[in-house]
């Protein structure tokens, strides 16, 4: 069962150190995170399947690593400059500001449907390039990989020989000043996305179009997120971007947030190779470009069958590598009962929530909104008991909680039964888990144990496998450790190990106990994580 709450991922990814709010010393900056210890190997391990899948298990793809900053011509043909918009409106009460499209007429900080026309606001950065800081010496900060991709499309072709269908698959940071950043990792100013153009003849776009869309869906079962927890959505002809025939959005069903885009697979059509390319009128376009008089280059493709030029349509997957980390937590997190706690301390916790929904229905120091929301999670709590028990942590994490006196007495009544009788686990699929095995010996003091435990270690890691040792513990509390930032292995080396060479390896999710020589343990755990 994945998460059913976004407190309980964002509680664990900051507890565990899968994620910072950046420059938190200083009061934080909206909008923008750190990928820590753990967070930087999950991202790296995404966009490393990613990688595998589009670029290397496929004969059709080459990769790109395209620089940050462009020409700033690049974004006035790519259409950025001018469409690149989302609509701001003010709060005239409280002189907030808002997306218009999120917040359906209303203010939701005070409640005010006083609020001014939308006007268009551009989203894309702006940084002075070199030290003179006249109006016209500036660039953007690129607002998507995607133009790098379009602009190194001659180079690309040039220096590869690639026929016709190719794409090319880029990693890369994009920067979006969005108005109201929010929920999490979710919608943020600074990301990573990755992106595929793929390069099809013209008249094949929509099959093309539709082998990507199962493509992608593949892959996002691949890394755990299944086919049953994203729904397609077709986008309508007039909400599509500027640029594209047809887009198919991949949602993903969040946690309190619902079915929002984790990726979205669009037909950009020969729009952007048109738009760069000089001699426009001579290319026979389809796409409604504006003139260019500043391209010094022609991204057309010689098909030699038809002994003629033309303009390849574009197929785009794109996925943020943030929305997707957040995904793979969402699905993967699960708070699981290991042995039914004691009725008397179970009926204790369940009195101390009812006098929680009791004081905080009542309070008069929080506002209507906050108010309501406390109740209706501490009454969902209440109503899923034992299995729910753990969620008390994220409800007193919850805006206002800190207000209810009787929440200190719910916690004490928990989170014993909780530490008890659950453990946390992130069943991440092995090979994204930030770390694959981690080794214990059964008594720290113990030179014999804890040396081959550490070369247990040392030698595992020395075959590729994130591998960590830790002697900071009793083993069960070591083994919630790892369950909770998923690694799919744990090694216990203990007595038996120094006279015979055998191991214990406990599975993550079954939490079975195996008993494995340790001159094999590397070929065991490589064939079990694939
Ligand atoms: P939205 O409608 O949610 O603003 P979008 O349609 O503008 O997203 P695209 O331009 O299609 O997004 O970008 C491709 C992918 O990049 C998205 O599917 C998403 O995964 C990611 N992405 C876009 N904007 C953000 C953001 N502000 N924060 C995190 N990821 C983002």
């Amino acid at each position: 069962m994945p998460a059913s709450t976004l407190d309980q991922v964002v509680s664990l990814a900051k507890r565990r150190g899968f994620i910072f709010p950046s420059s938190d010393i200083y009061g934080g900056i909206q909008g923008v995170f750190d990928y820590g210890p753990l967070g930087v190997e999950l991202k790296n391990n995404i966009q490393g399947d990613w990688w595998r899948t589009n670029v290397y298990e496929r004969d059709d793809m080459e990769g790109l690593d395209a620089a940050i900053l462009m020409n700033r011509l690049v974004w006035k043909y790519s259409g950025h400059e001018e469409t690149f918009n989302d609509p701001l409106v003010d709060c005239r009460s409280c002189k907030s500001r808002w997306r218009a499209d999120h917040i359906k007429g209303k203010c939701p900080n005070c409640g005010s449907t006083d609020l001014t026309e939308p006007r268009p606001f551009n989203m894309m950065f702006k940084t002075q390039v070199g030290p003179v800081a006249d109006p016209d010496s500036f660039a953007y900060l690129r607002p998507e990989t995607a133009q790098g991709i379009f602009a190194n499309y001659a180079n690309v072709l040039a220096t590869t020989s690639r026929k016709l269908p190719f794409g090319i698959a880029q990693i890369g940071k994009a920067f979006r000043n969005e108005i109201n950043p929010r929920n999490f990792l979710f919608r943020v100013r600074e990301f990573d996305q990755m992106e595929i153009e793929f390069f099809v003849m013209p008249g094949t776009d929509e099959d093309w179009h539709a082998k990507w869309l199962e493509a992608r869906l593949s892959w996002w079962a691949g890394i755990g997120v299944p086919r049953d927890r994203i729904q397609i959505y077709d986008v309508p002809k007039g909400d599509l971007a500027h640029y594209s025939k047809r887009t198919y959005d991949l949602m993903y069903n969040y946690p309190t947030l619902g079915y929002e885009e984790i990726e979205g697979i669009a037909n950009r059509t020969d729009f952007d190779l048109g738009s760069h390319s000089r001699d426009q009128d001579k290319l026979g376009l389809t796409a409604r470009v504006s003139p260019n008089a500043d391209s010094l280059a022609r991204l057309t493709y010689f098909d030699q069958a038809n002994n003629r030029h033309v303009v390849p349509f574009v197929i785009e997957p794109s996925a943020g590598v943030g929305r997707c980390t957040l995904a793979v937590l969402s699905e993967a997190y699960a708070d699981e009962l290991v042995k039914a706690p004691p009725a008397e301390k179970l009926e204790a916790v369940s009195q101390a929530l009812q006098a929680f929904i009791k004081s905080a229905g009542r309070s008069e120091k929080l506002n209507g909104e906050t108010r309501d929301a406390l109740v209706a999670r501490a009454e969902s709590i209440a109503a899923a008991l034992p299995e729910a028990l753990p969620q008390v942590e994220s409800l007193l994490g919850m805006a206002g909680a800190d207000q209810i006196e009787v929440g200190k007495k719910l916690r004490g009544q928990a989170q014993p039964v909780a530490d008890e009788n659950f453990r946390t686990v992130l069943r991440l699929v092995p090979k994204i888990a930030p770390v694959k095995v981690a080794v214990f010996p059964l008594k720290r003091n113990h030179d014999g144990l804890v040396g081959t435990a550490k070369d247990i270690r040392k030698a595992l890691q020395r075959t590729c496998m994130r591998t960590v040792y830790d002697d900071t513990g009793a083993i069960g509390k070591l083994y919630r450790r790892q369950d909770e930032i998923g690694t799919p292995f744990c090694i216990t080396v203990d007595f038996q190990s120094l006279e015979d060479g055998s191991v214990t390896v406990r599975e993550r999710d079954s939490m079975a106990q195996e008993r494995v020589a340790s001159a094999e343990l590397a070929g065991y755990l490589r064939e079990k994580i694939g």
